[in-house]
């Protein structure tokens, strides 16, 4: 009977994607399942040109752009496409946080197999399905706690939470019957629960484990700005210390601190911070996961309001903010008061919000990756046209370089698997026992 395996069915040389498969004799458990970023999916699949929602595995299954797994996929989803179904083979699914890579492809499993997350996480997902277009399907969902052991056959897995730029994210400690693991998930430590990570690293170096999967996003050259969430805080405090009329911020939608972090600053500059819709039912259903008070909630924090957009239909979800609402037209009336979250795909309200020539856009989210970017150059083109004054503040979701390399000293793991990282051997500086992943080959854990 051979020994633990594990697998990297995504996540190799890419940032996101991750999918890893542990396999310990009759035992088979899956740690996340989301799509690559790029390139892979956009060559086949863009805006406009989606996979089938009857049979969204088989379109993706054509291009090789999910693992050929068996056991795996549900039946709809296989649909006559060239892979059979085959009853569940998989037991056990672990999500470490509800990024998209990370669960963006949930609802192309088998409905019977059990899917494990936080129980925030959880709040996120139903949040998201809600009021996007993202849908994770019908699962057993089994939500695990904080530090407490899960059990999926003979494997066990301790999820531990991190610092992420997304609540609810976790690493996980894995035992196997000749082996454990470690997979970090992803994380940062210059966020607000960086003392979540150093206790997950910590427990990780204890456990003296045989294989460390770790993340890379910000493994080799990367010449992007960061700051820690206290700078951002600071460097938007400068931009709205010199008063201008309306100032502008977009943020990744679902990062909570960032939120935070502008929604006090706006308070401290005596202004109101204004929400899209999407975010104000984020905030509302995430709040109670979370001490009282800690996350600012419409209709409940004083100076927090939600903005109204022109749009023909309004959704359920988004009913209770409508009344108290602040049109386009009001913000422009009174920019002095407010700091408004715009996020791009809403930019045409700008036409409407006309705010004076050198009002501040804060771009609170990371730089583009390439020179040839084309939403930074329609988004540039925007400011450019209303004149406006633009403001690079962000802290990254992912640790940096050489925090990766003390990271992976700190464990002192047998072997370390770099993921979701287009830069892997930029892990090599740390020794020989890392080891540069491939696509679908099975490692063994223990010997
Ligand atoms: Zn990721
Ligand atoms: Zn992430």
């Amino acid at each position: 009977m051979k020994g633990p395996t594990i697998r990297f069915l995504g996540g190799v040389r890419e940032i996101g994607g991750n999918k890893i498969l542990i396999e310990d004799g009759p035992d088979r458990v899956l740690f996340d399942f989301g799509p690559s970023f790029s390139p892979r999916v956009e060559e086949f699949y863009v805006d406009y040109l989606q996979p089938r929602s009857t049979c969204r595995a088989k379109d993706l299954l054509e291009f090789d752009l999910v693992p050929r797994i068996s056991g795996l996929y549900s039946r709809e989803s296989l649909g006559d496409g060239d892979l059979a179904y085959a009853p569940p083979e998989v037991h056990g699914i672990f999500v470490s946080h509800a990024h998209a890579d990370h669960a963006g492809y949930l609802d192309l499993i088998d409905p019977t197999i059990p899917v494990h997350v936080g129980e925030g996480t959880r709040t996120l997902m139903s949040a998201i399905e809600t009021s996007t277009r993202m849908k994770y399907g019908e699962h057993p969902w089994e939500v695990f706690s904080d530090r407490a052991p899960v059990r999926v056959g003979g494997i066990e897995v301790v999820p531990y939470p991190v610092d992420h730029s997304i609540p609810f994210a976790y690493g996980f400690l894995v035992r196997t019957s000749e082996a454990t693991l470690a997979y970090t998930g992803d994380f940062r430590h210059h966020g607000p629960r960086a003392d979540d990570t150093h206790a997950f690293f910590a427990a990780v170096a204890a456990e003296k484990v045989d294989a460390l999967l770790i993340e890379g996003t910000r493994a080799g050259p990367d010449p992007r700005r960061n700051l820690s969430e206290a700078g951002v805080r600071s460097a938007v405090d400068r931009v709205l210390h010199a008063s201008p009329e309306l100032a502008m911020a977009c943020t990744y939608p679902r990062d909570i601190d960032r939120l935070r972090t502008l929604y006090a600053a706006a308070r401290e500059a005596d202004r109101e911070l204004v929400v899209s819709t999407r975010t104000a039912h984020l905030l509302s259903q995430v709040a109670p996961r979370f001490p009282s008070g800690e996350i600012p909630v419409p209709g409940q924090a004083p100076g927090l309001r939600v903005h109204v957009r022109k749009k023909r239909v309004s959704y359920l979800w988004e009913r209770p903010f409508l009344d108290e609402a602040l049109a386009s037209e009001e913000v422009r009336r009174q920019g002095r008061k407010y700091l408004l979250a715009l996020d791009l795909a809403h930019f045409p309200e700008l036409i409407d919000l006309r705010p004076p020539k050198g009002s501040p856009f804060i771009h609170s989210m990371s730089e583009p990756f390439s020179e040839d970017d084309v939403d930074d150059k329609v988004m540039h083109n925007w400011l450019d046209h209303f004149g406006l004054q633009f403001h690079q503040m962000h802290a990254s979701g992912h640790a940096s370089a050489s925090e990766l390399l003390d990271l992976v000293h700190l464990t002192g793991a047998r072997t370390v698997y770099p993921i979701h990282t287009e830069h892997p051997e930029a892990f090599e500086k740390a020794g020989p026992s890392v080891r540069l992943p491939e696509l679908g080959v099975p490692y063994p854990l223990s010997g």
